[in-house]
């Protein structure tokens, strides 16, 4: 298989597909420029550079001068929130561009433990839809107040961090119990990190010697920022920041008054958070925080790439053996 790749790469024969006509929107140069992209089986082998003619394929689709840009990236969302399976899920965000999420299982893994998070793994598997599945960090949310359907201890954490399909740690949102070194919270992360996978953020008005804490735990990323001189902070500091903009917080405002002057930033994604269904039928996904920040005043391409590159270079960079991780860059950057 992977022979016949490099020979369809080579142009040996007609691909299967050519995507004519289109302004390819290339994030690691930030031009714009006239483009075809060339398809065999489940993979874009080529795409054509300024000036090279067009390409040979079965079939051709006409893309009408339309703009291409890599397939969007959600960095946090949970599924729940949408009230769907992972399948309806997917047919909602797949049209507005969304082709890979990082889901965090939690409302279900509150409600049904380790059995719920095994349905969500299970009933996202053979989707068209790349699904992420991080380890809910925090079940339940607030230890001792809820009655809650299940108690992630650091050895059920220890256990389940283990499991081929979590890919990492979900929003580590007990940020008091990680800055206060509390052992729950200590085990927990020390079980990420010796499975060598990710540490999710949830940090709200974190910031300071609190924040170096917080990071120095090995947490490296954050949804909540509500302030913008908080996230600016947090940027600084070298830290993930997730935009959101989902059903119910509305943060693109508030952060990009203070990042639009500072060019390309590297560590800044975009995430939903929690979207109701109609949000996502009526107003789209990721497209829709992509178009939010654009109407904030980040430069188009900037705001692009915060949904594509920052974002498959996050998830690639530090996680899962290098045949996941060749995978995962071919399909983030190129699957349409
Ligand atoms: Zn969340």
């Amino acid at each position: 298989m992977k022979i016949e790749m490099i020979s369809a790469a080579k142009g040996e024969f007609p691909l299967d597909l050519a995507i004519t006509n289109i302004k390819l929107v290339n994030v690691f140069t930030g031009e714009i420029y006239p483009a075809a992209i060339g398809v065999y089986r489940d993979r874009i082998v080529h795409v054509t550079q300024p000036g090279e003619t067009e390409l040979e394929a079965r079939a051709i689709v006409d893309g009408k001068g339309k703009y291409a840009i890599p397939g969007l990236i959600d960095t946090h969302v949970h599924i729940e929130s949408s009230m769907v399976t992972p399948g309806a899920y997917a047919a909602a965000v797949l049209p507005h561009g969304t082709t890979t999420i990082v889901t965090d299982p939690h409302e279900i893994a509150n409600v049904l433990g380790e059995e719920g998070i095994a349905y969500m793994i299970q009933a996202s598997k053979g989707l068209d839809l790349r699904v992420l599945t991080f380890l809910p960090s925090c079940v339940p949310s607030a230890p001792a107040v809820e009655t809650a359907g299940a108690d992630f201890t650091a050895e059920v954490v220890e256990r389940l961090i283990e499991w081929d399909d979590i890919d990492g740690l979900a929003e580590v949102m007990n940020y008091v119990g990680v800055i206060e070194q509390h052992e729950r919270m200590r085990g927990i992360v020390e079980a990420a990190r010796k499975a060598g996978k990710i540490a999710q953020g949830h940090a709200p008005t974190v910031r300071g010697r609190s924040l170096s804490a917080y990071l120095t735990a090995g947490i490296d990323s954050d949804h909540e920022c509500r302030n913008g001189e908080e996230a600016l902070e947090k940027i600084r500091a070298g830290m993930i920041v997730e935009i959101r903009e989902s059903s119910m917080s509305f943060n693109a405002e508030a952060i990009v008054a203070h990042i639009r002057d500072k060019g390309y930033l590297p560590n800044v994604t975009l995430c939903s958070d929690d979207v109701f269904a109609n949000d996502l039928v009526a107003r789209g996904h990721i497209n829709h925080v992509v178009r939010r920040v654009i109407e904030e005043g980040v430069e188009p391409v900037n705001a692009i790439r915060f949904g594509t590159l920052n974002a498959a270079e996050r998830l690639d960079a530090k996680i899962w053996e290098p045949s996941r991780r060749d995978a995962l860059r071919t399909s983030f950057y190129w699957r349409m």
